[in-house]
């Protein structure tokens, strides 16, 4: 363990540090704001969503290039959906509800819901946090956590950190500290098991196919229409999202773009039957589904060390689970104070 040097005097101190501002980083940052701790969110990307992100297409028009909806059943998530209708941060989606389960989209984007959970935390974007470091800290019987980037210069010092990040980033965070290797055994288990995907916005004119289409021997899994959500109306155009298939997207992983591009707008095409007017670039989500869901326990908690795992790796390989996962360690946390 080591003490403070004078360079790390300055880098700024918090309760917890979250690494990750996906739906499970935070959400975590979120209720553990509301409970009055001092709260850090670091993310690797611009911003928010992870894999529940937006894309601008142009203008303040954007589309959600990650989980096009969020499907919620448990009572937990579907009271955590209530309660951000009522702050106009999400809708329901009523024409892909079902009666054992709804389905919610972000408003007026899908990124809105992360934005409005990590607005009460600092959040230090474009930082990808890759060493901990354990210090002492003046005055305090505990050690601390020193969060280094991939440059290795400190970013943050905290009490607890909770890696909200997929199982292989996670492990790759655990793996720079020999103390966390039973939380780096769990994330190194679960890391084979992800699923790639491709993902591409285009528009038509306006037509009156349904809003989630999904074709069958095609590269293209799901096509979904963005602007039949709520609160995304469009007269002029209609705007697609369409993703591959897993098992496609696993041979052509590392195909050239353009070929990517064009071969989905043919498949479009084909299935139907319209003129594509515009499109952007396809977009390789290289960990987009976590494929296994063995119910374990929700999250990974160590007491000893006061690091966390939280994400859909651990619940139900879905954006709910995700968000189970973050509500079930939260409460693990406050209950064992
Ligand atoms: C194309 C696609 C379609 C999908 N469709 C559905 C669907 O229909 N239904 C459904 O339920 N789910 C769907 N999903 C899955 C769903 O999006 C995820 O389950 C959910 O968003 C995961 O949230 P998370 O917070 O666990 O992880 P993530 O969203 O992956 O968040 C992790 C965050 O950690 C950050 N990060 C990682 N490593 C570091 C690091 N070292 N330092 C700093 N930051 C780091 C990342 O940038 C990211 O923002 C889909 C996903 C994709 C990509």
């Amino acid at each position: 363990m080591n003490s403070l040097t004078t360079g790390q005097i300055h880098t700024p101190t918090f309760d917890i540090a979250i690494v990750g501002a996906g739906l499970a980083g935070s959400l975590c940052a979120h209720l553990l704001s509301q409970s009055g701790q001092s709260v850090c969110v670091i993310d690797k990307s611009r911003g928010s969503g992870g894999r529940a992100s937006s894309k601008r297409v142009e203008g303040d028009i954007s589309c959600d290039l990650g989980t096009p909806y969020i499907v919620a059943k448990h009572p937990d998530t579907l009271a955590l959906f209530k309660q951000l209708t009522e702050e106009h941060v999400a809708a329901p989606w009523k024409q892909l509800s079902k009666a054992s389960s709804q389905a919610f989209v972000g408003v007026p984007k899908m990124s809105a819901i992360t934005r409005h959970w990590v607005q009460n935390a600092s959040f230090i974007t474009s930082t990808r946090i890759h060493h901990l470091d354990q210090i002492t800290q003046q005055g305090d019987d505990q050690p601390s956590w020193l969060l280094r980037d991939d440059k290795y210069q400190p970013i943050v010092i905290a009490k607890k950190i909770i890696i909200a990040a997929p199982a292989p980033q996670a492990a790759s965070i655990l793996a720079s500290h020999e103390k966390l290797a039973v939380l780096l055994l769990r994330a190194n288990q679960a890391s084979a098991s992800y699923e790639s995907q491709w993902a591409m916005w285009l528009e038509t004119e306006p037509c009156d196919l349904n809003a989630l289409i999904e074709p069958k021997g095609s590269p293209i899994k799901r096509m979904i229409k963005d602007n039949y959500k709520p609160m995304r109306h469009s007269e002029k155009v209609d705007r697609w999202v369409i993703q591959t298939t897993p098992n496609w997207t696993k041979q052509h992983l590392d195909a050239e773009k353009d070929w990517i591009t064009q071969t989905l707008l043919q498949a479009f095409a084909e299935i139907t039957e319209h003129r594509v007017l515009k499109h952007g670039d396809p977009h390789r989500w290289f960990l987009s589904r976590f494929a296994e869901n063995k119910g374990n326990n929700p999250f990974a908690w160590s007491p000893e060390h006061n690091v966390g795992l939280v994400g859909d790796w651990l619940c139900q390989g879905d954006a709910e689970g995700a968000l189970i996962s973050a509500i079930s360690l939260i409460n693990h946390i406050k209950n064992s104070k």
